[in-house]
């Protein structure tokens, strides 16, 4: 254990050590990369009693083929993301969404788990992950591993169905199929070192020049990041039709607030989705 001037720091070496100290010490906050977790330090918009250091727990980072498709470890950052082939093959627009996370001192020590318990609305990759059906699996010392969904992860605004004695362990991403074409669009103030305005995932299978599935998702535009049921529907069955990007009204709820407004993001939302859905036809 090293200690700071204020809170304990406890240091795990390895996946199993991480879990043996989230039960001993479930008041601690679990520390990735601390690009999130410093900067609300620094803010002073949380003082917690103690922190579990995870960054040694190399089992935690990394990518491994199987079961289907592609494990990503909690621990990943943006930058091993970028580089690993089958991330690049499998997840294009993961990598995309990678890409835009800050500048490059970001992208080498923010990690994927990091974005994902972070829970931020904004959280730029989140709504590819939705939009590639990635699961997020969680564990803990006492019960053992479980798969959620991304699509049923954020239960509230930065909230998650993840128990105070779990960590993230790492994201499942099935095998896309041959047919399928990814996306990924960021809307922020400037290319790099913005949080999104509106940030915009999706997955479409183009069959026989129609869609036979589609995943939609968007974030900053809502409370939490969201699936987009209504536009997925009117895509499917039929050609790519940029007026299902009509129904995007009805599946997002976006705010004023410091970053843009309601209405702005309502605009840039439906547009960008609109341009999506032309480039397929
Ligand atoms: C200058 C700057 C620019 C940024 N730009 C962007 C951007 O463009 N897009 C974007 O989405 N984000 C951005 N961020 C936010 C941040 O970099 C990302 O959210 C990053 O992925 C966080 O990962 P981390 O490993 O640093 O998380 P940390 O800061 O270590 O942790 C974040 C939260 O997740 C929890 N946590 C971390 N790992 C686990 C785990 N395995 N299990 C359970 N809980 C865990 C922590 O307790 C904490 O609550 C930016 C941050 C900075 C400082």
């Amino acid at each position: 254990m090293l200690t700071t001037s204020q809170s304990p720091v406890y240091v795990a070496h390895s996946l199993d050590e991480a879990l043996t100290l989230r039960a001993a010490h479930p008041e601690a906050m679990p520390l990735a990369g601390g690009t999130d977790v410093m900067v609300f330090i620094e803010a002073g918009a949380i003082d917690p009693p103690g922190f579990i250091d995870l960054w040694a727990a190399r089992d935690m980072a990394g990518v491994a083929d199987a079961d289907g498709g592609l494990w990503i470890g909690a621990l990943t950052t943006y930058t091993d993301l970028e580089r690993d082939d089958r991330v690049v093959k499998a997840a294009p627009a993961l990598v995309e969404a990678a890409r835009t996370v800050g500048a490059k001192q970001i992208q080498n020590r923010g990690t994927l788990g990091g974005n994902i318990a972070n829970a931020s609305p904004a959280g730029d990759t989140l709504p590819v992950l939705m939009a590639l059906d990635a699961e997020v699996e969680v564990a803990s010392k006492a019960r053992g591993a479980r798969r959620i969904p991304i699509d049923t992860l954020y239960t509230g605004y930065r909230k998650l169905a993840v128990a105070p004695d779990e960590l993230i362990t790492r994201v499942f991403l099935p095998t896309p199929h041959p047919a399928d074409v990814q996306h990924f669009r960021k809307v922020g103030t400037r290319l790099a070192q913005a949080i999104s305005k509106v940030v915009f995932g999706a997955r479409v299978r183009l069959e026989g020049g129609k869609v036979t599935d589609a995943r939609v998702a968007f974030g900053s535009v809502a409370a939490t990041p969201v699936r987009c049921p209504k536009v997925e529907a009117a895509l499917v069955g039929r050609a790519p039709d940029p007026a299902a990007a009509g129904h995007l009204l009805d599946d997002i709820a976006p705010i004023d607030d410091v970053r843009s407004t309601a209405d702005y993001r309502r605009t840039v939302a439906v547009r960008t989705l609109r341009s999506f859905i032309s480039s397929l036809a």
